[in-house]
């Protein structure tokens, strides 16, 4: 292969990401960097617990742990929904792990008739997720430090058996990459895996049955290797709830939606982070789309004085409040409308479960601020309901459900039904009333704070964080079912009380806007930040090409305010192109009236190349505007562009990738694979950088 000037750069590039990737980033620190906001992590240690799993097994007498590396809840839940299998089928004496909470040195003391389950989120671009960082480090170094200080050559996890299952999505170039270098590390250093090491794609929308199908299998192999006998299962709830007549909802130790002890007292302080969100003042909301039916939100979030902060790139966690219709409905449902503000106490019944939210509380509480009650309805859960149906018909249905995959598909998760609407389908105008409430907190998934791409640079306001998020509102074809997103409605209706519309929700989700005891009064949202790899070069002279159509341009607003800015201050600033695409220039064009004005500033090194997908005869995207300014792309390559590309993970980013390796492949006289190859190593070089979901 001849490689041109261009190649040369990147492959230069590519050998300093390597250096980067062997000393671990220590050469110019990076990684650990972008881990900073993690601090907060060791919830054990904070909370003075002991950090070493091997002894809180013994002290508990449990004989499997299940941890989990979770982002958005799901691997949690499926580590406890194993769990609680586990030990209903099984015996298995089980415990149900954060990974963050514990330390590593000692899985090398793992009794030999013990087994740990590992549930495992790749998160992004191959990474561990959050709370599993620390672990991931631990084992990923060339000779990881376990206590009895035998090297990786003497095998130090011989005794350890292992179950594991990733959760990955395959429209991200590394796919399920950390289940697979987990279970890679922990086989080199001996341990030795019982069933498959198991693999669920989000990107097919197939996690919930690859699962299912995983698991079964898995079983199979854990009760040969540990003589276990299979027993009928019968519920057995993880929490104690119980009411308290003696407390009013209004009482000052009373939990009606506040994250934490400090947010209850009032006394909320930094540092803000994924466990202690900032409840942040919307300083500015607009509407961006031109069209009646469809919303695209701009919003401001005031972050001054909070200790929070960000560099353009950064997300930010929104912590959604869910609408009181679906709250209503659940309760309802649940036949807990009439004592939604009884004050319950909620306790593990066994020292080694976590209550996933404050308590005291009220169910009211627990169903509007903790739990995702809008969710696609997890097929084991549905199952799990069966014995507590309010009649035999509910009862047969929810068997019939729980056990026939296709059907489940077809009449549930493709209908976008929540769990409260399935249960008023099955059984009309019953209520469920023997539903553990437990079995309600164990089911369904704790509520996660959902992600934005800023859309704002830091250079330019370090105190203003935008977003730009589209608001989902899905209907199906021949229904009159909404799917409506929980965060970007509860968004919207912020925006609308800003700007005092008297009509907030078309679909009259009403929200609990002011918040717990109106602590969120005056248009208040709880965030934290997040910080990200996504980062323009820091020398604004380099070139950049970003593809960015929909939100997916919201960095992009951000990169080019950012240059602009540079601009405007009479600094140099390389060629920034930007493509964009939407449907319609007069209906969702994104930003349409400020490009001119940055335009303006950055002269002739700024261009905005537009497709707009339903103006034509034939739908034009952004990738086919890419080939059609292949020359002048491939020239920017050559001069060290860098490549950024945001938004749809699913389709838009592999064309995208895809026109990228045909471009350099024809400009260059490549081969296609030669060209795809460039792309690739420009990716691990992080020359081309994705922002995708
Ligand atoms: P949700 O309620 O979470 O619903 C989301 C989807 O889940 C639905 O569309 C549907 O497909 C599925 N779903 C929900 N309930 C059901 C059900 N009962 N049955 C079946 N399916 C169901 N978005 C932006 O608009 N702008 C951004 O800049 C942006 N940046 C992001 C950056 C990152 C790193 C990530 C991870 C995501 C980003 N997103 C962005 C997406 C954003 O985080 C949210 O996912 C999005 O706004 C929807 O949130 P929601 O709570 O409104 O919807």
């Amino acid at each position: 292969i001849e490689y041109d000037t261009a190649d040369i750069v990147i492959l230069t590039a590519i050998f300093a990401a390597t250096v980067a990737y062997f000393t671990k980033g220590t050469l110019w620190g990076k990684p650990k960097d972008l881990f900073a906001d993690l601090a907060h992590s060791n919830g054990a240690a904070r909370a003075g617990k002991t950090r070493d799993f091997v002894k809180k097994m013994a002290e508990s007498d449990r004989n499997a742990i299940f941890f989990y590396g979770s982002q958005t809840g799901t691997a949690e839940d499926y580590a406890s929904r194993l769990a609680k299998e586990g030990h209903a089928r099984f015996g298995l004496r089980t415990i149900v792990a954060d990974i963050e909470d514990y330390d590593f040195e000692n899985l090398d003391t793992f009794p030999e008739d013990h087994l740990a389950f590992f549930l495992l989120a790749t998160y992004g671009e191959g990474e561990p997720t959050d709370n599993a960082v620390e672990f991931y480090e631990f084992l990923s170094g060339d000779e990881p430090q376990f206590s009895q200080g035998a090297s990786v050559d003497e095998k130090p996890l011989q005794n350890l058996k292992y179950v594991t299952f990733g959760l990955g999505n395959n429209t991200y170039e590394h796919y399920n990459a950390m289940v697979r270098r987990i279970d890679g590390w922990l086989t080199k250093l001996g341990a030795q895996r019982y069933g498959t090491a198991g693999e669920g794609d989000d990107g097919a929308g197939t996690m919930e049955e690859d699962f299912l199908a995983w698991k079964e299998e898995m079983w199979q192999v854990v009760c040969k290797e540990m003589g276990l006998e299979e027993r009928e299962a019968v519920y057995e709830p993880v929490f104690k709830i119980t009411e308290d007549e003696s407390l009013t909802p209004e009482a000052e130790n009373v939990y009606l939606g506040e994250p934490n002890k400090n947010h209850l007292e009032g006394t909320s302080k930094g540092p803000y982070n994924s466990h202690n969100p900032y409840i942040a003042p919307i300083s500015k909301s607009a509407e961006l789309f031109s069209v009646k039916d469809r919303n695209c939100l701009h919003m401001e979030i005031d972050i001054a004085g909070s200790g929070l902060n960000y560099t353009t790139g950064d997300h930010i966690a929104i912590w959604p409040t869910n609408s009181g219709r679906e709250t209503d409905r659940l309760l309802n449902v649940l036949g807990l409308l009439d004592k939604r503000h009884t004050v319950i106490h909620v306790n593990a019944l066994d020292s080694t479960s976590k209550v996933p939210f404050p308590s005291p509380t009220t169910y009211d509480a627990v169903i509007r601020y903790h739990v995702e009650i809008n969710g696609l309805v997890s097929r084991q859960f549905v199952a799990s309901l069966a014995p507590f149906a309010p009649s035999d018909a509910a009862k047969a249905e929810l068997q019939r459900l729980g056990g026939d995959k296709d059907a489940f598909s077809e009449e549930v998760s493709s209908r976008y039904l929540n769990i409260a609407q399935l249960l008023e389908k099955l059984a009309p105008g019953q209520t469920w009333t023997n539903i553990p409430f437990s079995l309600i907190v164990e089911g369904l998934n704790h509520i996660q704070p959902r992600y934005y791409s800023i859309s704002s640079s830091s250079y330019v306001q370090k105190d203003k964080v935008a977003i730009t998020a589209v608001v989902e509102s899905i209907r199906l074809p021949g229904s009159k079912h909404v799917l409506k997103g929980v965060t970007t409605n509860y968004l919207l209706a912020l925006k609308q009380k800003q700007h005092g519309d008297p009509n907030p929700d078309p679909h009259g989700l009403t929200y609990d806007i002011t918040g717990p005891r109106n602590k969120y009064d005056g248009i208040h949202v709880p965030v934290h930040i997040r910080h990200s790899n996504f980062k323009l070069p820091s020398n604004p002279e380099k070139p950049i090409i970003m593809i960015g159509p929909g939100t997916g341009v919201a960095p992009f607003r951000a990169f080019v305010q950012e240059r602009a800015a540079h601009a405007a201050k009479g600094e140099k600033v390389g060629k920034t192109f930007l493509f964009f695409g939407c449907r319609n220039s007069n209906e969702d064009y994104l930003y349409k009236d400020e490009w001119p004005e940055y335009s303006e500033k950055l002269g002739e090194s700024f261009k905005l190349i537009t497709a707009f997908s339903r103006e034509g005869p034939k739908k034009v995207y952004v990738q086919h505007r890419l080939q059609e300014h292949a020359k002048e792309v491939d020239e920017l390559l050559k001069a060290g562009a860098y490549i950024y590309v945001c938004g749809d993970a699913a389709h838009m980013a592999r064309d995208v990738t895809a026109t990228f390796g045909k471009i350099i492949s024809e400009s260059r006289g490549l081969t296609e694979a030669q060209g795809d190859e460039i792309v690739k190593r420009m990716r691990s070089s992080n020359q081309y950088q994705e922002d995708v979901w």
